[in-house]
C-alpha cells in the first residue's frame, strides 16, 4: 500500500486524486442567483449605456461607484472595459511626454508593460527580490539611471508589494506610482486599502478576478482633476465628464484628450456590484485556505512561501511555492507531477509553456532572444524559475486541501530523492 501510494503517478502510480482541480479559469466562480437578478434587472430596463437622461447616480455605474468608493474610500472610481485599459488609462490621464521611461516590474501579468506600451511609453523592468516583491533598491537605481517618469507597481499573485517603500522612492524623485491592484481588491497594508496609496489604483472584473464579470475593470484615484482626465479619454465627451462632478467639474476640456470608449456597459455594472456585496465572504474564504495550508506546508525542507510585505497583506488565491535552488527543468518537473497527481500546478519559468508573467516571454518588449532577456535580470529570472504556482479556488474544501497536501507530501518526497541523487547539481 505504502510503495503504491508513493509512486508518483508521473511515474505509472494510483493519483492522489481523480476529480478535476477546481481552477479560477472555470469562470463559473462565486456567482449567486443575486447576481443573475441584479444583471437580469439591468438588461429588463433596456438602459445599457451608462450616460442617458438619467442623473448618474441613479444608474448602475453610478452605483457600482459608490459601493467601490466605500469599499476602498476613495474620492473618484470609473468603471472600463477592463484592467489593462485602466492602467492604459491612468498613464494616459497622468499626461506624460509621449516615449516617457515608465517602470513596472518584470515579473507580473504581462498587461502592466503593454498597457506602457500602448500608451506609447517605454517599460523599463525592475527586478523583483525572493518573496518577488518588487525590488526597491533596483528601482531607486532605475529611476536614476533612466529617468524614470512614473511607476507602475503591481501586487503580483495577491501579495502586496512594499507599497510604502515604493512610494518614497518615488516621492524622492517626484514622479507619481500607478497601482495595479487588480489581485488585492479588499486587501489592505497597514489598515488602508491597496489601490489608494498611487496616484491611481488599477482593478480588473475579469472572469479571474475576485468580481467576475467576465469583462471589466474600474480605476480608483482621489485627484479630481486627473479623474476628471480619464473620463474624458475612456469616451466622456459632449459634457458626460460633467456628470461625473454633480458639485461641479475642475477645468478640464472633453475636447483636449483622445477618447477611447472604455466605458463600461450598465448590464455588467449591476453585475459587478451585486458580487461585490459578497466580496468580504470570498475573501475570508481564501485567507482561510491559504492560512490552513501555509500551517502544513511550513516545514517542507527545501520549500517556502512568498512572506507578506505587511502583517495580513495577501489574498491568497494562489499558492505560491519556492523550491530551493531549483532551476526551471526541476519546477516543471514539480509541476508535472504535481498535475498527475490531480492537482493543477504550474512552473511560472517553464520553457514547454511560456507563462505571460516572466519577463523573458514579452517578446514584444524584449525580442525574441530569452536568453539574453533573462541575462539582463539574472537574479530575477532564477527567482521565477524557482517557482510552483497553485490556484486556489475560493470553494476549496476541507477534501480539496487535504488532497492537496497528499500530493505535495508525495511529489515533494520524490523531489527531495532526486535532489539528492542529483547531487550539487540541484
Ligand atoms: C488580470 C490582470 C490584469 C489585466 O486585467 P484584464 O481585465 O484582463 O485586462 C492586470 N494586472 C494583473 C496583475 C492581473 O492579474
Amino acid at each position: 500500500m505504502r510503495t503504491a501510494l508513493s509512486r508518483l503517478a508521473l511515474d505509472g502510480g494510483a493519483p492522489v486524486r481523480d476529480r478535476p482541480w477546481p481552477s479560477y479559469e472555470n469562470g463559473d466562480n462565486f456567482i449567486a442567483a443575486e447576481d443573475e437578478e441584479e444583471a437580469v434587472t439591468a438588461l429588463r430596463e433596456r438602459r445599457y449605456f451608462r450616460y442617458d437622461d438619467r442623473p448618474y447616480h441613479a444608474t448602475h455605474n453610478g452605483r457600482l461607484n459608490e459601493r467601490i468608493s466605500a469599499l476602498l474610500s476613495s474620492r473618484h472610481m470609473l468603471a472600463c472595459t477592463s484592467g489593462t485599459a485602466v492602467i492604459a488609462l491612468s498613464l494616459f490621464a497622468l499626461g506624460l511626454p509621449p516615449g516617457s521611461p515608465v517602470a513596472c516590474p518584470a515579473f507580473t501579468f504581462s498587461a502592466a508593460p503593454s498597457a506602457i506600451m500602448l500608451v506609447g511609453h517605454r517599460p523599463v523592468l525592475v527586478g523583483v527580490e525572493d518573496d518577488l516583491h518588487l525590488d526597491v533598491v533596483h528601482l531607486r537605481r532605475l529611476i536614476e539611471a533612466e529617468n524614470v517618469r512614473a511607476v507602475v507597481v503591481v501586487h503580483v499573485r495577491g501579495f502586496a508589494s512594499d507599497i510604502r517603500a515604493v512610494l518614497a522612492a518615488a516621492d524622492a524623485a517626484g514622479i507619481p506610482v500607478v497601482e495595479d491592484a487588480v489581485p488585492v481588491l479588499g486587501v489592505s497594508f497597514d489598515g488602508r486599502p491597496l489601490g489608494t496609496f498611487g496616484a491611481f489604483g488599477a482593478f480588473s472584473t475579469q472572469a479571474d478576478k475576485p468580481v467576475n464579470t467576465g469583462e471589466g475593470g474600474f480605476l480608483v484615484t482621489d485627484d479630481s482633476e486627473a479623474y476628471a482626465r480619464a473620463v474624458v479619454h475612456c469616451g466622456g465627451y459632449e459634457g458626460r465628464m460633467a456628470r461625473h462632478f454633480p458639485d461641479g467639474a475642475p477645468p478640464v476640456s472633453d475636447q483636449d484628450h483622445p477618447h477611447f470608449a472604455w466605458r463600461m456597459d450598465e448590464v455588467r455594472a449591476a453585475l459587478a456590484h451585486s458580487m461585490l456585496g459578497r466580496l468580504p465572504q470570498r475573501l475570508a474564504r481564501h485567507r482561510r485556505t491559504y492560512d490552513a495550508l501555509a500551517d502544513v506546508l511550513d516545514g517542507h525542507d527545501g520549500l517556502s512561501l512568498r512572506a507578506p510585505s505587511a502583517p495580513g497583506a495577501y489574498t491568497g488565491q494562489f499558492l505560491t511555492m519556492r523550491l530551493d535552488r531549483a532551476r526551471a527543468q526541476d519546477s516543471e518537473w514539480y509541476a508535472e507531477a504535481l498535475c498527475a497527481e490531480g492537482i493543477k500546478a504550474v512552473a511560472l519559468g517553464s520553457t514547454r509553456r511560456p507563462n505571460a508573467r516572466a519577463f523573458w516571454n514579452w517578446c514584444y518588449l524584449v525580442g525574441s532572444d530569452a536568453e539574453a532577456a533573462r541575462a539582463s535580470l539574472p537574479h530575477t529570472a532564477r527567482r521565477i524559475d524557482r517557482i510552483v504556482d497553485i490556484p486556489l479556488s475560493a470553494h476549496l474544501t476541507a477534501d480539496d486541501r487535504a488532497d492537496l497536501v497528499r500530493a505535495i507530501d508525495k511529489v515533494h518526497a520524490a523531489w527531495r530523492r532526486r535532489c539528492l541523487s542529483q547531487g550539487a547539481a540541484v
